[in-house]
């Protein structure tokens, strides 16, 4: 698509009533109607304290019982439908307005606890250069800026993704870890001693999440947490 329909095409998508992509009917609403709105399943404690995922006994979830680097995170959505249809839409389909609903909603979370709202820097988990080319644009650094501009935290690049890897979606939780260890490098080293705030659209095994927090205490990073759009339960 050129720069030019593009740009018309998110006017057209700004300014007209459109369909919700989720359930069809037409809405006044940026993409996602009132109704479906109010069904998202929402994140429901008890949460793992490290990940945020939903727990029976607010311990921390299988994926977390190995230590994490991660000290702390919270998601807004389990990664059920319709949010995997939203998420596709988002990161697929070039809905990147969706970015609106996902960023504000991380940023009211991120208000209301107590050790993400003191964090100093967000900061997005970054895509490879070649990933970001062929999509346009990365979804995680949309979400950051949303969080930043609702939360007052400052949003900084402070990843780099330096190595090419192998979609995460077919591959067990011990080959995640391998195939994401290594992949990241601190671009700007303002780290040290601050508290960051790793934002991302969908948390699976914590496998990615987990590898760029553990090059940012690497770096001397005080504290890294974690805060995505949606979680698988
Ligand atoms: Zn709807
Ligand atoms: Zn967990």
């Amino acid at each position: 698509m050129s720069v030019v329909s593009r740009i018309g095409r998110a006017l057209i998508d700004f300014v007209l009533p459109q369909d919700c992509i989720l359930c069809g009917k037409e809405t006044p609403h940026v993409l996602v109607c009132g109704n479906c709105l109010e069904y998202l399943p929402v994140v429901q404690p008890p949460l793992c304290r490290v990940c945020g995922r939903p727990t029976d006994d607010s311990r921390t979830c299988a994926y977390c019982a190995d230590p994490s680097s991660i000290d702390h995170g919270r998601a807004w959505l389990c990664f059920v439908p319709p949010t995997n249809t939203l998420i596709h839409h988002f990161k697929y389909r070039k809905k990147t307005h969706l970015r609106t609903l996902f960023g504000r909603a991380m940023a009211s979370i991120i208000q209301t606890d107590p050790l993400l709202k003191e964090a100093d820097i967000v900061t997005p988990v970054p895509l490879h250069w070649f990933k970001r080319l062929r999509r346009g644009y990365n979804q995680s650094s949309l979400l950051a800026r949303v969080v930043a501009d609702n939360t007052g935290i400052t949003v900084r690049n402070v990843l780099k993704r330096k190595r090419y890897t192998k979609s995460q979606t077919q591959l067990t939780d011990t080959i995640r870890r391998e195939n994401v260890f290594g992949a990241f490098t601190i671009e700007e080293n303002e780290v040290k001693n601050k508290r960051i705030l790793l934002v991302d659209d969908v948390l699976t095994t914590g496998a990615t999440m987990n590898e760029c927090a553990r090059i940012l205490k690497q770096a001397g990073a005080a504290a890294v947490y974690s805060c995505v759009a949606a979680i698988t339960p």
